[in-house]
């Protein structure tokens, strides 16, 4: 009996001490609510706004110090995070989503962003600063949860403001567990608790809350159409990142092996998720079929008969036409098998010809499904990129050697981001240079978002001295 009692004990010892480790690990507040996380939004808001007046007394270095620390934090939990998104929304890869968090924390600009304009002369030494907001509300999507929490804190904290974040239902756990690792991180380098907060309920209906509060004096909204009009409503500044549909253009001068390659690289990476990521392929007639021939060497497989085209539609997007949440971002095997078709799980995409009406093109699938649009010339080319992008001014794509035609596309499709000659990501940094963001305010005109687009401009005037001219 003694012996089997004392069993019991050393067990019981045992699971304590690993819980005490887990707690230790997780910053020590096992039992407790997470670090940055409260019941209701008013709290979390309130808590931000106390934090921001501590920030706002910290030196720069101070600040780059946290900023470290973040970076750090994330690339230390780069796949822990990457596995909880695409385990809890069902999207994207977790590959692709580890490449997504380490590029955040390698190329998101923090305090080097900031610059200062000067004028001096007779009447003395005038300065413009950019200096902060205070208290940001930011909306962050289900598609890249872990990878936008991160940019916004980095960009924001830089600028001297804290931030309460609403994210996604669909994507809490992956969010909150990265405002928690911000948080935390924060506190470790020295900063004050609270600059990063949340809800632990993350609902429209605390958005709201967010875009009521006068305590919140700039609302960054990243995801669809429907967010960014109700954030543009709300009577707040706001920085609108919504939605887009890239197409991405092939005229005959292209080297097709190349184009075949960075399509598929970039419109199959994580699944077709991002919202930079090729949507559509529009290629001119004389380079289709070797363009095809390119796409299905690099990993895609081709839907050549209607009626598994006409299936896969049926499947895929709703009564409405509209992607089918259940599908967004699956694997193009996980798409294939649910018209009956057996893919090894590493086909990367799914191709097939189809008119310039059908809603494979006109949607924003956010699928590894790449709809081939065929036109005579690049004229027509242009001209359909244009009308499909739907004046998101969002992303295109072009491949092509002819200067002309890429400025002429460039000009008349005014998107945010217009990459030649390379996959989509390379506008994000990816193997294009640059600095990173997945905040790209196109509706509102900020661009790709750092940290001075969440800053306001102040004029500092000192008269008649500090001129030594
Ligand atoms: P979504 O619009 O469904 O949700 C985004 C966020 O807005 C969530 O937090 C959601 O709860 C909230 N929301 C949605 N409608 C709202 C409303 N009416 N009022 C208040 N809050 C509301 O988007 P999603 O499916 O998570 O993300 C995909 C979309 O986001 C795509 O359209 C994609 O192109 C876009 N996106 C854009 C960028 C960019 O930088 N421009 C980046 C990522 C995603």
């Amino acid at each position: 009996m003694a012996t089997s009692a004392s069993a019991v004990d050393i067990v019981e010892v045992v699971r304590q001490v690993l819980a005490r480790l887990k707690e230790v690990e997780r910053g020590g507040r096992a039992g407790r609510a997470p670090c940055g996380i409260y019941a209701s939004m008013e709290e979390a808001i309130l808590r931000a706004e106390a934090a921001q007046k501590k920030v706002t007394r910290m030196t720069l270095k101070e600040r780059e110090k946290c900023i470290a620390t973040i970076r750090a934090a994330l690339r230390a939990h780069s796949q822990e995070l990457a596995e909880m998104a695409v385990q809890e929304t069902g999207m994207g890869r977790v590959a692709d989503r580890i490449v997504k968090n380490n590029l955040v924390a390698d190329k998101t600009p923090g305090t080097e962003d900031l610059t200062t304009e000067a004028w001096s002369g007779d009447a003395g030494l005038t300065l413009v600063e950019m200096s902060p907001f205070g208290v940001i509300g930011a909306i962050t999507p289900s598609t890249n949860p872990t990878e936008t929490v991160f940019c916004n804190a980095i960009g924001m904290f830089a600028a001297a403001n804290s931030v309460v974040f609403s994210p996604h239902p669909a994507a809490k756990a992956a969010s909150l567990r990265s405002v928690e690792l911000i948080s935390e991180a924060i506190m470790q380098a020295g900063g004050p608790e609270d600059a990063v907060t949340s809800v632990a309920e993350p609902s429209i209906e605390a958005t709201q809350i967010l875009f009521g509060h006068p305590a919140v004096r700039l609302l960054v909204a990243t995801g669809g159409p429907g967010l960014v009009q109700a954030a543009l409503s709300s009577g707040k500044k706001t920085i609108g990142a919504g939605a887009g549909n890239p197409p991405v253009v092939v005229d005959e001068t292209a080297d097709i092996e190349k184009a075949g390659h960075d399509i598929i690289a970039g419109g199959a990476f994580d699944n077709n998720v991002p919202c930079i990521a090729e949507k559509e392929i529009i290629a001119v007639e004389s380079v289709a079929d070797y363009l095809l021939f390119n796409l299905l060497k690099n990993g895609a497989v081709q839907l050549k008969d209607r009626r598994d085209i006409d299936h896969l539609a049926e499947v895929v997007l709703t009564p409405e036409g509209k992607p089918s949440r259940s599908f967004i971002g699956r694997d193009a095997a996980v798409l294939l098998k649910a018209i009956g078709k057996e893919a090894p799980p590493e086909t990367r995409g799914i191709v097939m010809e189809v008119d310039k009406k059908h809603p494979f093109v006109q949607e924003e699938l956010m699928m590894p499904i790449l709809p081939l649009v065929r036109v005579r010339n690049v004229d027509e080319a242009v001209q359909f990129a244009v009308q499909v992008e739907h004046g998101n001014r969002h992303t295109a794509i072009m491949h092509s050697k002819n200067v002309d035609n890429m400025t002429r596309l460039a000009r008349e499709i005014q998107t945010t981001v217009f990459v030649k000659n390379g996959p989509s990501y390379a506008g994000i940094g990816v193997g294009g240079e640059g600095f990173t963001t997945f905040t790209i305010a196109g509706p509102t005109g900020e661009g790709l978002t750092s940290a001075r687009a969440f800053t306001r401009k102040r004029r500092c005037v000192l008269v008649d001295a500090f001129s030594i001219r």
